[in-house]
């Protein structure tokens, strides 16, 4: 049986996904701007993706796959409506970006793609060669599924579909067979003179339109960033404590935005959504995993999240934390002990003055005490 762009569209639907669209294996169209990005270090710590395989695996796909020839783009909605703006913006709760409110998207995601493919190799009724990524690759997905025509990249760096705004996965199999019937390319921007995201952003992420400096931006500091988190940055933290959905939701597209029909991205608690911060402050190890088991949340682990929570805990300065940030103060972790003194200092003021002394004296990590002693000046 021969195998019809119109065809994989079909098995794509059957399959839950969204969207989907087909574009030669070529290099991508922002691949300089992204050399540009690494060049200026602004993927901050994630030095993954500047390493000289991988950037080299995103100017070409045939390293990835010698016999690539196309790339089948596909999205899956995730928008659930779950909780009002009233608990989610709430101080005392910490929030979590809306694409992680469900079960861990890249199995969910990944497993539909293995079938998806599967589908493709029996259809085809030959050997094909493929290979299936979620956010994984080493490979500009947002720029190929441009490509595909599956939307246009925005001035916040998102894929926006024009009717169905930003808020799904993408997911692409690379795949050795070719076709007569390629997507068109999306146009390359609808944002006109728009720029709602650039001005939302609370710790000003964007230098310029289309361009993210990770190294300011709350999603890459709650997830991706394992170390101190910058003192000038904390207050625009609000009460994210695990990714951001900002510089999406002030975007007039996600007016159009999709409900999921995935069963899978659907929370079934509130703690999966905005959790309370004193949960999260007197969470171990174990209560933690337990907390978020089979979520996108198990990629970070409690030492990250406490010190998130801390943040948003000074941030929210209410003082039913109190007794929890002192407590954290003697934490084996020294980043959670810095945050927690931050937290404190902003929650107590200057009575927290003999606590975070106490701190200084006893502490033997520089960083704590470097910490402390800025409060104190
Ligand atoms: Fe473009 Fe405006 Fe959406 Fe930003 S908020 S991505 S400028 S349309």
């Amino acid at each position: 049986m021969s195998l019809t762009a119109a065809k994989i569209k079909a098995f794509a639907g059957e399959l839950g996904f969204n969207l989907c669209g087909i574009t030669p294996a070529r290099p991508s169209p922002t691949l300089r701007a992204y050399l540009r990005w690494i060049e200026r270090g602004m993927q901050g710590g994630m030095s993954y993706m500047a390493r000289v395989d991988r950037v080299r695996r995103r100017q070409n796909l045939r390293e990835i796959m010698p016999s690539a020839r196309s790339l089948i783009l596909v999205g899956m909605d995730y928008h659930a409506r779950f909780a009002d703006e009233e608990t989610l913006n709430d101080p005392a709760r910490g929030r979590i970006a809306a694409y992680a409110w469900g079960l861990d998207y890249h199995k969910v995601m990944e497993l539909r793609l293995e079938q998806f493919a599967e589908r493709l190799a029996d259809a085809c009724g030959r050997a094909i060669q493929q290979k299936v990524y979620v956010d994984t690759g080493a490979l500009l997905e947002r720029s190929h599924a441009q490509q595909a025509g599956l939307g246009f990249i925005g001035k916040n760096s998102m894929l926006i579909h024009p009717r169905r705004g930003s808020s799904f996965f993408i997911g692409e199999i690379i795949s050795s067979l070719e076709f007569d019937d390629y997507d068109e390319p999306h146009r390359e921007t609808m944002c006109g003179t728009c720029a709602r995201c650039l001005a939302a952003c609370p710790t000003d992420a964007f230098p310029k339109p289309y361009v993210l400096d990770a190294r300011r931006c709350i999603s890459y500091h709650t997830i991706e960033n394992k170390g101190w988190i910058d003192r000038e940055l904390r207050d625009g933290f609000g009460n994210w404590i695990f990714g951001c959905d900002i510089c999406m939701d002030v975007c007039p597209f996600q007016r159009f935005v999709s409900e999921t029909e995935e069963v899978a991205f659907l929370p079934f608690d509130i703690d999966r959504v905005a959790p309370p911060l004193t949960d999260i402050l007197m969470s171990t190890a174990d209560s933690y995993r337990a907390l978020f088991r089979r979520s996108p949340l198990e990629r970070i682990k409690r030492e990250q999240m406490v010190r998130n929570a801390c943040v948003a805990a000074g941030n929210w300065r209410g003082e039913r934390a109190i007794p929890h940030l002192i407590q954290l103060l003697y934490d084996e972790s020294a980043l959670v002990r810095g945050h927690a003194a931050w937290a404190l200092w902003r929650t107590m003021g200057l009575d927290s003055s003999k606590l975070l002394t106490d701190l200084y004296r006893r502490d033997d990590d520089a960083r704590v005490r470097d910490e402390v002693a800025a409060l104190l000046g």
